[in-house]
C-alpha cells in the first residue's frame, strides 16, 4: 500500500485538493483520497514538491512515421507536408523499429499512459503489444477513387484481424476518402471510438466550399472530391457513424459556427488539438476559446511533425495561447482522452481505477517524474 501527497493532488473527477493524499494498492489501483496529510500516519506518507495528476493520454499519435523525426522541413503548409510523406517514408525495417520502440519508451517516460495510434500498417503492431502503455489502433484508410474502396477496406480488415491492442477503421481526413469508401467504414462501424484529421489547412473548407485551393488542386487528380457548398466538418461528419465516439483530430481552422453545428448533429465528438504539430506544419493555432473545454483532449501527432511526443509540452502551449486553469489543461490531458478512447480505467484517480501517478515539479520546464 502507498500514500502518495504532494503540495496539491488534481484528482480531476473532483476539484484539486492542498495536500490531498492519494492510497494505492501495490499494483497502482486507486483504494482512496484523504483530504488531509493528518488522516494518515504520517511514517506512511510519501511527501513530493509539485503536483500529483493521473498518467496523460496522447489521444493522437503516428507511432509508425517515428523515424521520419526532423526528415521534414517546417511550415511549409499541410498540402506541401502530406505530398513530402510518401517520398521520404520507406526505411530499413530495423530502423523503423528501432525508431518506434525508442518513441514508445520516450512516451513512457513522459508520463503518458495511453495512446491513440494511428497505423497504416502492421509496422507498430508489436511494440505496441509489448508496450506497458495502453494503445487503440485505428487502423487508417486513404483512397479518393470509388474504384479502389472494396479492396482499401478489405486491406483493413486485413489489419484488423492482425492487430492485438484494441482497434478500429477510420478515414484518414476530411478530404481524402471517396464517398464509397466513407459508406463502406460507416456500415462496418459497430460503436468503437473512430478518428478523422479535420480542419488542419485552411484550404481544406476552401476545397469544399468552392472545388479550389492548393489542397483541391493537389488532390483532383486521385478521385472525384465532393464540392457540397459546406465546411469540411459539415460536409464530412454527415458521412460518419453516428453511434460512435469521435476524435476530430487538429481542427485548426474549426470555427464557431461549426462547433454548434457538430454538437447539435452528434452527441459523442471530442476535440483533439496537436499544438506543436500545427506549430511545426502550419505555424497556426486553433482558437481555444470556442471549443468545450470537457471535450478537448490533446495529441502530439508524430516524430514527424514534432521533435518529441510530450504531452506537458504540448499543455504549455495550450496554457500559453488560452485562459485555461490548471485543473482544465490536465483534465484536457487526462480524463477527456481516456473517455474519447474508451480507457475505463485511466484519466481520474477514481477508486478502482489504475490511471498511473505523474508528479510534475515544473510545468513551464516541463519538469516531469512517473511515479506510477
Ligand atoms: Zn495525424
Amino acid at each position: 500500500m502507498r500514500f502518495l501527497t504532494a503540495d496539491y493532488l488534481f484528482p480531476l473527477h473532483i476539484a484539486p485538493i492542498k495536500e490531498g493524499v492519494l492510497q494505492l494498492s501495490d499494483d497502482g489501483q486507486v483504494i482512496t483520497i484523504f483530504n488531509n496529510r493528518s488522516e494518515v500516519p504520517q511514517k506512511k506518507l510519501e511527501v513530493f514538491e509539485g503536483i500529483l495528476c493521473p498518467g496523460f493520454v496522447n489521444v493522437h499519435c503516428h507511432l509508425e512515421l517515428s523515424h521520419l523525426l526532423g526528415e521534414l522541413p517546417k511550415q511549409t503548409g499541410l498540402p506541401e507536408f502530406i505530398a513530402h510523406i510518401p517520398q521520404k517514408r520507406g526505411a530499413e525495417p530495423f530502423k523503423i523499429q528501432q525508431a518506434m520502440q525508442k518513441a514508445d519508451t520516450m512516451m513512457q517516460k513522459n508520463g503518458i499512459v495511453g495512446v491513440g495510434d494511428i497505423s497504416n500498417t502492421s509496422d507498430s503492431f508489436q511494440v505496441k503489444q509489448k508496450s506497458k502503455i495502453q494503445y487503440h489502433t485505428f487502423l487508417e484508410l486513404i483512397s479518393l477513387d470509388e474504384k479502389k474502396a472494396e479492396t482499401v477496406i478489405n486491406n483493413g480488415l486485413v489489419l484488423l484481424e492482425q492487430c492485438e491492442s484494441s482497434a478500429s477503421l477510420v478515414p484518414h481526413a476530411t478530404y481524402s476518402v471517396s464517398e464509397k469508401l466513407f459508406s463502406l467504414l460507416k456500415s462496418h462501424n459497430s460503436a468503437e471510438p473512430i478518428c478523422i484529421h479535420n480542419q488542419e489547412t485552411k484550404t481544406e473548407d476552401e476545397l469544399f466550399e468552392s472545388g479550389s485551393g492548393a489542397l483541391f488542386e493537389k488532390l483532383k487528380q486521385f478521385g472525384t472530391i465532393s464540392v457540397s457548398g459546406k465546411s469540411a466538418l459539415q460536409t464530412t461528419l454527415a458521412k460518419m457513424p453516428k453511434q460512435a465516439p469521435i476524435v476530430l483530430v487538429h481542427n485548426t481552422y474549426t470555427t464557431k459556427e461549426d462547433i454548434d453545428w457538430a454538437a447539435a448533429y452528434h452527441t459523442q465528438l471530442y476535440w483533439c488539438t496537436c499544438p506543436k504539430a500545427n506549430l511545426y506544419i502550419e505555424n497556426s493555432l486553433p482558437d481555444y476559446s470556442i471549443f468545450d473545454a470537457d471535450k478537448l483532449c490533446i495529441g502530439t501527432d508524430s516524430l514527424a511533425s514534432n521533435d518529441s511526443l510530450s504531452i506537458l509540452e504540448e499543455l504549455k502551449v495550450v496554457q500559453e495561447s488560452s485562459d485555461f486553469d490548471m485543473n482544465t489543461l490536465l483534465k484536457i490531458a487526462c480524463k477527456n482522452g481516456a473517455e474519447a478512447l474508451g480507457f475505463s480505467i485511466l484519466g481520474t484517480f477514481e477508486k478502482g481505477k489504475i490511471p498511473g501517478v505523474n508528479l510534475i515539479t515544473s510545468f513551464t520546464k516541463s519538469e516531469i517524474t512517473k511515479l506510477i
